[in-house]
């Protein structure tokens, strides 16, 4: 049988239609109400996105469904893992750095509306060991502690490209998201964590290092946490007996512009699969039916809330999604987002080099790999279904549900009465000094002076052209 997604789209124009009132809207829709019971502990499990990143998950939208969440009965937290390095100015990596993180994205206990915790602790270790004979990679994952340990979890993602994975949205938010530091670095596929599958190595081309000629070099060697890479006279050495597989140096080579230490193209659709096979570990530390998925798919960023930057979207706005399937959401998230138009600029340019056709898979293009390969294996280990019934949310607009949403569920206009009457406010603010409309100066000519000459001097052609015009 098809699992049912719902999807309000990104546009507004009343009171009903803001995106924090569709995905309240969707929270019951969906019946992700039914997942919580009076009492329980609810993980809210979202990504705060890296230091200096922009399109990621801003506090109101999490707010929205913690309010939910408390509505039920339940007793929210929010909650993020700690990661690997990933590169040598990782903001996540331990406790302390992803608080500090955490609240410069505005993801604290005022703005949420109860608290954030680190799910697997500070230092990472905090987790749960759980069995996969199921799984299509991986036989083991480590899950985060406090999702392991909650009553139920709202798995609330941020839909996007990612540059490993090609599309990180529920699958990623706990696939990845949701695994304790060895656990990532077990999905990693390094050989710390599964011996026979060592396709996560750097690969390593030598000749094109730049050695101590590199601006980078010492980023390069202090990026390393287990001291495997040295940069000398002769050159770049890495000693594979000490790589973790933290994807620093290939992370800093890229980011620098540089080519020496990248990834074997095979592993990326790997690294897919060993993450739903993680998602589907996460699903397993609960009772059944007591987790439900969302997805705001919006600032549809080509790469994930993991780069310290964000770019110009690959897809206009999609809106919010929710359903009770992982698999099923996640599909129907990627077919919006190739049935949408490219959005101008950023990744369209590789989109538009490769004659790219709107339907066609946008993330095959800017990221390489197709994103399909997880949601293939998320079936095979029995996360869910690829079988969805899509459902289009159009919010009614009646008093009862504007008034549903708002501040006060009766008019904030009252209380401003209550305030005229028991102050009076007029007599505050009077004598007005007030001009006589009939003395009133004429409206001036509004002047449109011709800009031409002045515009084509301004620096401004080349991002003209990457905006498509
Ligand atoms: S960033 Fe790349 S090119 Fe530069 S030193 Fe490191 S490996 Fe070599
Ligand atoms: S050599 Fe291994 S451990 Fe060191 S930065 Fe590269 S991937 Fe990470």
């Amino acid at each position: 049988m098809a699992a049912k997604v719902w999807w309000a789209d990104a546009s507004a124009g009343a009171w009903t239609e803001a995106l924090v009132c569709k995905a309240k809207d969707l929270f019951y829709e969906a019946g992700l109400n039914e997942c919580i019971s009076k009492g329980d502990s609810v993980a809210v499990k979202i990504h705060i996105g890296e230091w200096n990143r922009t399109r990621c998950l801003r506090p109101e939208l999490v707010a929205a469904i913690v309010e939910e969440v408390k509505a039920c009965g339940g007793r929210p937290f929010v909650c993020d893992t700690t990661t690997v390095v990933y590169h040598a100015y990782n903001s996540r990596l331990n406790g302390q750095l992803k608080l500090e993180n955490a609240a410069r994205h505005g993801f604290v206990e005022g703005a949420l509306g109860c608290p954030f915790v680190i799910a697997d602790g500070f230092s990472g270790d905090d987790d749960v060991r759980i069995e996969m004979p199921e799984g299509v990679v991986l036989k083991e994952a480590y899950v985060a502690a406090a999702l392991a340990q909650a009553d139920a979890m709202i798995n609330l993602a941020h839909a996007k490209g990612h540059p490993i994975t090609s599309f990180g949205g529920c699958i990623k938010n706990i696939g990845i998201g949701g695994q304790s530091k060895r656990g990532k670095y077990q999905e990693h596929l390094a050989k710390w964590g599964s011996p026979e599958d060592f396709i996560g190595w750097p690969a390593i081309y030598p000749d094109k290092c730049l050695g101590i000629n590199c601006d980078f070099h010492k980023q390069c060697m202090d990026g390393c946490h287990r001291g495997a890479i040295l940069i000398d006279e002769t050159g770049f050495h890495h000693d594979p007996e000490k790589c973790y597989l933290c994807y620093s140096c290939q992370v800093t080579c890229i980011f620098t512009g540089h080519e020496c230490v990248t990834f074997v193209g095979e592993y990326f659709p790997y690294s897919q699969m060993a993450m739903s096979d993680a998602a589907k570990a996460v699903l397993k530390t609960f009772e059944p039916g007591k987790v439900g998925h969302m997805a705001y798919c919006i600032d549809v960023d080509p790469n994930c809330d993991c780069i310290p930057w964000a770019t110009l979207p690959a897809a206009p706005d999609i809106g919010v999604f929710a359903s009770k399937d992982l698999v099923a959401i996640d599909t129907a998230i990627l077919d919006l987002i190739d049935a949408a138009p490219a959005y101008p600029g950023g990744a369209n340019k590789a989109l538009e080099a490769a004659g790219y056709k709107r339907g066609q898979e946008k993330f095959k293009i800017t990221q390489s790999t197709s994103p399909r390969y997880q949601l293939t294996a998320a079936v095979k280990n029995g996360a869910g279904t690829m079988d969805y019934e899509l459902i289009k949310y159009e919010p009614p607009l009646t008093a009862a549900h504007v008034a549903k949403w708002q501040i006060r569920t009766t008019p904030t206009t009252l209380i401003q009465r209550a305030m005229w009457e028991k102050k009076d406010f007029l007599k505050a603010v009077q004598p007005f000094q007030r001009v006589p409309f009939d003395k009133r100066p004429p409206l001036p000519e509004y002047e449109v002076p011709d800009r031409t000459p002045f515009l084509k001097k301004l620096p401004v052609k080349e991002w003209v052209e990457a905006l498509g015009k």
